[in-house]
């Protein structure tokens, strides 16, 4: 054993909650995603995915895949710097820069390469960077990567990062990143203070819109959209994880801070390139988005019933702007007690632990999306309500 194995033998929380029966981690799905999967051989309701536009299983993105791997083959076998640019690479930008409303846009190979690599190559050891302090792990570590004084503010909080830009030195770049959905209890930063915070201490704004993409926005450009305040937000970037059933990422802006990018993000330049099906996949999917508006009209529909229906059965489900409810529990060991019967009872949603939140803010996370029916939103209602109560969660 080395010292390495020592250390390591030690980390046993996974083996202690498989002996309870309760590890709720890498279940197998047999088949494509969508409203009901088969996992490990137990047909569930899926609440616990992030595809809100309902699109992963869609004919029409699925023979776009199959075309580009037709036409391109599996893989590009470099990256976008030297031989992997493809001519759908570019077109792809494109789309997403017109989408979007900026200049440019490059694509990265997955949305978390997209915050782990711009983030250090804009910033040197004179700047700053200010995060809120429930961002995401891959703004997180993009943060870590980078040389610039790290700031942090309170959740939303603007009286804090108020507080943190005044610690700048005014002539440095000051950099404010920050998720425009928070991705685990599904509200909205607050971008009109924000985009105001940043004119009077001359900052830069970068929107993570991971989990706005197809939700928010005319034809579902995002909350940077949605708040009309594209013009006034630096840097957004995207995933096609989510509403674009594929994956990659992207991050839109103006031409000069693109440029700098495409020469300088190392996730970018020594990272190979998306591969084609993933490429066409998103490609179509954004078309589609755009085609049909009533995905996203659908989408809200299902919310705001499934959102109702929760008020109305006494469950906390915090500042929820989005389809992405939080379902408060405030135990780690009761979270993982309500997915385990919820897994039995038929409904698939995750559970969320440090830390990821705050010991006393777990939560299981319920998500919504275009293809779900009201009928499977009652039954996965009453799965839970039936959870938690005997839980003694909600009355
Ligand atoms: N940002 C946010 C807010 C996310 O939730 C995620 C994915 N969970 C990412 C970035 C990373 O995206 P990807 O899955 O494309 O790597």
């Amino acid at each position: 054993m080395s010292i390495l194995d020592d250390r390591l033998a030690k980390y046993t929380l996974p083996q202690h909650y498989m002996d309870l029966g309760m590890y709720p981690y890498f279940r197998e799905i047999d088949g494509k995603q969508g409203t009901e999967v088969n996992m490990g051989g137990h047909d569930v309701l899926m609440f616990g995915s992030n595809a809100y536009t309902g699109l992963p299983g869609d004919q029409r993105i699925i023979d776009a895949g199959i075309e580009a791997l037709q036409q391109y083959g599996s893989g590009c076998a470099g990256s976008r710097f030297l031989n992997g640019t493809l001519d759908i690479h570019v077109k792809l930008e494109k789309e997403l820069a017109e989408y979007i409303g900026k200049d440019e846009s490059l694509c990265f190979s997955t949305g978390f390469t997209v915050n782990s690599g711009v983030i250090p190559s804009l910033l040197t050891r004179e700047d700053y960077i200010i995060c809120d302090d429930r961002d995401h792990a891959s703004i997180v570590d993009g943060r870590r990567l980078s040389f610039a004084k790290a700031l942090k503010y309170k959740h939303n909080d603007m009286e804090d990062l108020e507080r943190q830009l005044q610690k700048c030195t005014p002539e440095s770049v000051k950099l404010i990143v920050v998720d425009g959905v928070f991705s685990m209890e599904g509200d909205l930063a607050n971008l009109p203070e924000i985009v105001r915070l940043k004119h009077k201490y001359n900052a830069v704004l970068m929107v993570d819109e991971a989990h706005g993409l197809g939700v928010f926005g005319r034809e579902g450009r995002g909350v940077c959209d949605h708040f009309g305040l594209t013009d006034q937000v630096d840097l957004i970037m995207g995933t096609f994880s989510k509403s674009l059933a594929s994956i990659g990422g992207f991050i839109a802006a103006n031409k000069t801070i693109i440029n700098w990018l495409r020469h300088n993000a190392r996730t970018y330049i020594f990272s190979a390139s998306a591969t084609p099906a993933s490429t066409a996949c998103a490609r179509e999917a954004l078309r589609i988005i755009q085609q049909e508006p009533e995905r996203i009209q659908a989408l809200w529909d299902v919310t705001n019933y499934a959102l109702k229906r929760f008020r109305e059965e006494g469950f906390e489900i915090g500042a929820t702007a989005s389809p992405i409810i939080p379902l408060y529990v405030r135990d780690v060991q009761k979270t993982f007690i309500v997915t385990k019967r919820a897994f039995d009872e038929g409904v698939f949603i995750n559970p969320v632990i440090p830390p990821a939140c705050a010991p006393q803010d777990t939560l299981v996370r319920f998500a919504l999306m275009a293809t779900h029916t009201h009928e499977q939103v009652d039954r996965g209602i009453a799965a839970l309500t039936k959870v938690f109560r005997e839980l003694d969660i909600i009355r």
